[in-house]
């Protein structure tokens, strides 16, 4: 049985009044959905508060959105995996379209963000995803086998174990188009064929893999009902606490 996770991006919004009192509702009125586990990636500012207020929490963990690819030293403005270790992260969010397109962020570069959170015991929760013109090319599935082997498959069969994957085609993100359940379940298929191939079934078998993308309260049920699909990366659906926890609980209807 794979792990199902629901993880918030909250990208670069809330005041830390906002933030907090979005982690009280979702910590207050967290109810059990099917043994799904929450991640919330907050700004990395708010990390240390979040991560405590949520240290108790079974099933609620924090995330960073990104991290630094240097272990330390001089780089003003960078986090590093080891200081979102040290304060308690088990997560954190790296690849994402936003990173890759606005900040020119390279295969290369994500894959040693992904050794220095390895290194540290951090989770990464690493995206990946093709744009609109590469999937009317019909190069969607070779985008994505890409990324998955310039970015991620230098890592040996433990180490590929500690991450969550996350398939967010780029034309879908903060655009209010879904990827349709089919099209999600043949990605999500995809991936873990292509984890199979390099890793091996049960490995494959085993590693979650989120859908993100215009993800709603209206359209979870449907998307989390794909065989494949482990869960959500959720932008915009993930700011209000309502939408997010009726989207954790898209896993109590039976698929
Ligand atoms: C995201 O930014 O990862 C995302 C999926 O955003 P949204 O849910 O707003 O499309």
């Amino acid at each position: 049985m794979r792990r199902k996770i629901i993880a918030g991006n909250w990208k670069m919004n809330l005041t830390l009044p906002e933030a907090e009192k979005l982690a009280d509702a979702l910590l207050n009125n967290f109810t059990q959905a099917n043994g799904a586990g929450m991640i919330l990636a907050p700004p990395a500012v708010y990390l240390q508060r979040l991560a405590e207020k949520t240290r108790q929490h079974p099933y609620i963990q924090v995330s960073g959105q990104n991290c630094s690819e240097h272990v330390a030293g001089a780089y003003t403005g960078e986090v590093s995996a080891s200081m979102l270790a040290s304060i308690g992260v088990k997560y954190c969010i790296i690849g994402h379209s936003e990173r890759r397109a606005i900040f020119h962020e390279s295969d290369s570069q994500l894959a040693a963000k992904a050794n220095r959170l390895l290194e540290n015991n951090v989770s990464p929760i690493f995206c990946c995803g093709e744009t609109l013109p590469q999937r009317e090319a019909q190069a969607h599935t070779t985008t994505v086998k890409n990324q998955l082997v310039n970015g991620l498959f230098h890592l040996d069969a433990r180490a590929i174990q500690r991450c969550v994957l996350a398939y967010e085609p780029v034309w879908a993100i903060g655009t209010g188009v879904t990827a349709s359940p089919q099209q999600a379940q043949e990605m999500h298929l995809f991936i873990r064929r292509t984890l199979a191939e390099k890793y091996s079934k049960e490995i494959a078998d085993r590693l979650p893999i989120l859908y993100g993308g215009s993800v709603t309260a209206s359209n979870a049920a449907e998307l989390f009902s794909c065989p494949d699909v482990d869960g959500g990366l959720v932008g915009g659906a993930s700011l209000k606490a309502d939408d997010f926890l009726k989207i954790l609980q898209a896993y109590k209807i039976p698929g």
